[in-house]
């Protein structure tokens, strides 16, 4: 079976979605590998180490993606792309299909099979798939580091001939993925941190940490049966923006990480509370992107309001492009292994197999996934 990685075009992205080691893991499997060529310069990658992993190099971009039984890629295809992939080819890839509809709908006109990475479900089975997660560890590492780079002061405590320097004190909302290993990266640089969630199970993983929960009283608040955050109510929002005015306003670094899946991330720091905290403080709003935790935050840009910095950079793993690559790539592979017959060593769209049918949205010129179907329909 011919797999197929194109170089990723999106400007600034660093990481590339397959490297030389899954690359010998694929042709293991029996698998032929073809890249484009500098697919992974991006991350420091050459052309040699994909073919001595055993790849070979196809230099025509339209003729690699018409070629193709399978694409391997990090971010969505353009709609360009979408037509010169052939029907029934297996496109897996980012896809953000709760908001690219006209994309959806492309790929199912042409026949793919389209198998989006956000929608591998979070079972414990498919943590090893999943890159929602290894990316959002590595970004919430990357949060810490930003942070720190842009601090008029130092995050540990320090005891010189000179004086003494207090500790930083780091306040972290949302305490998932990206958020828990953020307040671990702070800890290890020696910062005081508090973290918050809305999911009070994860009280006692911030404590394990080294970090103070904050105890807000919210009422039911609840997460999904996918482990997820429910969206709060407009009153518990607004007892929760209360709650934690005084901590925030006390903190050298705030870091929010809060997300609702499917949603617009909550609004939770207010310009009021911004303006409350010391010049020289700074903010990393690692929801920007979409729509941002902080009032006033600005997706790709660092802007300052009364002195506070508020960071938005937008694709935090990229600054760990070769170690995202590494996770993405691992997860991309693990997904590839889980579905393929050794025998006529293909890979196989199985609708019984417990992960992959969670994950396809588009198969046979048919949206198959409910939830995107239900959201394509409700929106015509
Ligand atoms: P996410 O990116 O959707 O959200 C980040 C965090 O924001 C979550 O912890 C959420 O509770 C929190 N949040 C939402 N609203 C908030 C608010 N108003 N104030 C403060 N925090 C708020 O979540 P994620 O990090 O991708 O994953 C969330 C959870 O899903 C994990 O912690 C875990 O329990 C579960 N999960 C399970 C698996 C698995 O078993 N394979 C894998 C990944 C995640």
């Amino acid at each position: 079976m011919r797999i197929a990685v194109p170089k990723e075009t999106h400007p600034g992205e660093n990481r590339v979605p397959v490297i030389p080691e899954t690359v010998k893991k694929l042709a293991l499997l029996g698998a032929e590998v073809v890249i484009e060529p500098g697919m992974g310069a991006g991350s420091g990658f050459s052309d040699e180490q994909y073919i001595e992993a055993g790849a070979s190099v196809e230099p025509d971009r339209n003729k690699l993606f018409a070629e193709a039984q399978v694409l391997l890629r990090l971010r969505k295809p353009t709609l360009d792309e979408v037509a010169l992939i052939p029907s029934g080819c297996i496109h897996i890839s980012y896809l953000d299909p709760f908001n690219e509809h006209e994309l959806v709908r492309a790929l199912q006109m042409q026949g793919v099979t389209a198998i989006s990475m956000e929608m591998i479900p979070r079972t414990t089975r498919s943590q090893k798939m999943d890159a929602l997660s290894s990316q959002a560890n590595l970004a919430g590492y990357v949060t810490v580091l930003l942070a720190a780079n842009h601090l008029p002061s130092i995050l540990p405590m320090m005891m010189t001939p000179a004086g003494t320097l207090k500790p930083a004190k780091v306040f972290i909302l949302g305490a998932g993925v990206a958020g828990l290993q953020a307040i671990a990266t702070a800890k290890r640089l020696g910062a005081k941190v508090t973290a918050f969630d809305t999911r009070p199970v994860v009280a006692e993983q911030v404590q394990s940490l080294g970090a103070t929960f904050l105890e807000i009283d919210l009422g039911d608040t609840g997460e999904t049966a996918g482990g997820y955050a429910k969206e709060l109510t407009p009153e518990q929002i607004d007892r929760q923006r209360q709650a934690q005015k005084e901590v925030i306003a006390q903190s050298d670094v705030v870091i929010t990480t809060a997300q609702v899946f499917g949603r617009k991330p909550p609004v939770l720091v207010t310009r009021d509370m911004v303006e409350g905290m010391q010049p020289g403080s700074v903010i990393v709003d690692m929801a920007a992107e979409t729509g941002g935790n902080v009032e006033g935050s600005v997706p790709g840009e660092t802007v300052e309001v009364n002195g506070v910095k508020i960071i938005g950079q937008a694709n935090l793993p990229n600054n760990v492009c070769r170690d995202a690559s590494k996770m993405y790539s691992s997860n991309l592979f693990n997904l590839v292994e889980d579905v393929w017959d050794k025998e006529s060593k293909q890979f196989v769209v199985d609708f019984e197999h417990d992960i992959l049918p969670g994950c396809i949205i588009t198969h046979g010129g048919e949206v198959t996934n409910e939830t995107i179907k239900n959201i394509l329909e409700g929106a015509n």
